[in-house]
Formats: C-alpha cells, structure tokens, sequence
C-alpha cells in the first residue's frame, strides 16, 4: 500500500518523489473497498510503502486500525521512524530499511548523515523486537563482501540488496562484476554454508530465497510476486503489479473495487532457461522496461546465472547438512512475499 508519494530524500539512483499529478501525496481511494479485498484473503500481508511512508502516519494508523491482516510490514528510508507512535511499530511484522552498507557507502548516495540516522532508527525498531531487513542499493561503489557483513554485524536479521541496474544510466555492470562482486558471492557463499555447519542460517535474501527455491519449490514468476501474488495499491485506488511501474500502462491491473491477476507471470525468454525456478525472470519491471536494451539486460543476465551457480554449486553439501541434522529444512523455507523482498538482485 503506497501511503504518499512523497519522499524526504532525493537518493542518487532514484531522485526522490513521484509528482503528485501522478502518486499523489495523500491517500485519494476509499479504504472500506480496499479493506474488503484484503479480507477476502485469510492470510494476507500489507506492506507500506511510497514515496515515504511515513511521511503519511496517519494513513499507516488508520490501516493498521480498520484492516485485518495476518502481517504488517514497511519499506522505508528508515529517517522518519519516530512520526509512528511506537504501539504501531509493536505490531510491525517487519521493517525493511533502506542502507546500502558502510557509512560512507549509505551517505554518497543517500545524503549526508543518513547512516547515523538510519542506524540510530534500526536500533529503536529493533528494541521494540521488530524483524530487520536491510535494503541495499548496490552501485559499484559496493564490495559486496564487506557491505552485507557490515549490516550483519549491526544486526539486522536479513539483508537485501538490489543492483542498480534498472532506473539508471549504462555503467560497466559488467567489469565490476567479475572484477568485485561475483567473487564476494563467492565469499558471502563460504559464508552462508560455514554458518550452516554450525546449524544457524544466516539472513542473506538473495541466497536463502534461492536455497528454498531449491527445496520448497521454486517460483511462477519474479520471486516478488510481482502481479500474481503481490499487488501495489497506489494512493489514488489503482492496483498494479509492480510498486515502481507508476507511470506503466502494462502494469495496471485495475483498481481497489476489481482488478485482474496476472496467469503466467514468466516472460517469455525464460521459459527454457534451466535457472527459471530460481529465478522467475528476475525483476518483471526490467524485464518490461529493459532501459538498457536487449545488449544491456543481456549483460545483467549473465550476472545473474553467474550469481545462481555460485549458490547452487553448494547445494550438495546443504543436503548433506539436512541428512545429518545440523539445519532442518523448515530452517531454509523463505518467502520473499511476505517480507516484500525479491530475491534476485
Ligand atoms: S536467468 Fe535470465 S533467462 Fe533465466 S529465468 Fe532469470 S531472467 Fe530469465
Ligand atoms: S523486483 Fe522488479 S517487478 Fe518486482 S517489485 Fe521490484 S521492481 Fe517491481
């Protein structure tokens, strides 16, 4: 649900709010419809999410006051924490946040003493015994290694990260890859299985969402239910398939009153690809937009299979590790609908 399509910020890859002629700032639809639909599922997740989200509290109040829901959650650039009374934030299911890494990773692109603030906000959710998800932006400013520790050993329970790939202009995506990035997965893999010795799955979204694909059953479409299991409501009732796909006319699906759900959500290049389960043809919108074109999404593309056979190549030890004992496979079951992650970087 967007709240608002305002935004406090104006980070670098994304330029801060909608215009309200096309997200308006304050919520324009009756929520009694949307309240009726959410219902109609018995076990339904509302995420919040904008613009800021809680540039809008009182919407986040009212919603969380009306609507029955099995889970509630928030996407937010963690600055603006506090406008939520904290009898709110106990009924948060989780709280993802938007950081990149390190200080000086989070502050180049996010703004001038955005770390502290954010961190200082993670530390208030988290005492609160609010679930943690970091939501990074990778840029090649990123060591991917050293970023997602970081953020572990703050103390978030999970990381996410997306690469910055979609919105902005070409950069040597690929270079950087094979020179920084896909030897940290490497490393962040070495990592996830040492830590599986010891029976603890480590919170790293873009390899446990993959390593229970494995074992639970893979995805229809992009891991982010994008259409077929995840719908955006924006603040004037229309209902999309994607969150980022305001101005899209593929991405209406209709309004809060009836709206359609996307049957066969896997684009069509990837219905032979051998990674299809694991993958869903990664992000739907990129795969829509392709702001890159056919070479540039191409280039990600290989990116990504390189990414999947990083985590898939230790999928026999894993087995081994659940024959013995040492992690049970509920411990490996992830679904990235319910924390609004996507999986595929
Ligand atoms: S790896 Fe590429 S081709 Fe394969 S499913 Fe993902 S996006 Fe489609
Ligand atoms: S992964 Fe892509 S399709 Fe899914 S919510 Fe994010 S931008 Fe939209």
């Amino acid at each position: 649900m967007f709240t608002t399509g305002k935004c406090n910020l104006t980070c670098s890859y994304c330029g801060g709010s909608f215009e309200s002629e096309v997200v308006p700032w304050t919520v324009k639809y009756d929520l009694e419809a949307l309240k009726r639909t959410i219902e109609r599922d018995n076990d339904a997740t509302v995420i919040f999410y904008g613009g800021e989200p809680l540039s809008n509290p009182a919407f986040i109040m009212k919603a969380m006051d009306s609507i029955k829901a099995t889970r509630w959650g928030i996407q937010t650039n963690g600055t603006l924490v506090r406008l939520l009374p904290e009898r709110y934030w106990r009924r948060m299911n989780v709280a993802l946040l938007s950081i990149d890494g390190r200080r000086e990773i989070t502050d180049k692109h996010r703004g001038r003493k955005v770390y502290d603030t954010v961190e200082r906000n993670f530390r208030y959710i988290k005492s609160l015994g609010v679930p943690t998800i970091a939501r990074m932006t990778v840029t090649e400013d990123t060591d991917i290694f050293e970023d997602v520790t970081h953020l572990l050993g703050l103390g978030f329970d999970k990381v996410h990260w997306q690469l910055n790939v979609v919105w902005t202009e070409k950069w040597r995506v690929r270079e950087w890859a094979q020179a920084s990035y896909l030897p940290g997965m490497r490393k962040l893999m070495d990592l996830f299985v040492d830590s599986l010795r010891e029976g603890k799955v480590l919170g790293i979204v873009p390899i446990l969402g993959v390593v229970s694909a494995h074992f639970h059953g893979g995805y229809l479409g992009s891991p982010c239910g994008a259409g077929y299991k995840s719908f955006s409501i924006t603040t004037d009732g229309r209902v999309l398939s994607c969150p980022i796909a305001v101005r899209e006319k593929w991405a209406e699906l209709g309004t809060v009153q009836q709206f359609r759900i996307l049957e066969d959500p896997l684009p069509e290049p990837c219905k032979q690809c051998e990674f299809r389960t694991y993958c869903g043809g990664r992000c739907f919108y990129a795969s829509k937009e392709k702001y890159w074109g056919e070479e540039g999404f191409m280039e990600v593309d290989e990116i990504t299979k390189e990414y999947l056979r990083i985590v898939l190549s230790r999928i026999n030890e894993i087995e081994d590790l659940i024959r013995r004992g040492v992690v049970s496979l509920e411990q490996l079951r992830y679904d990235p609908t319910e924390d609004s992650s996507e999986v595929i970087p």
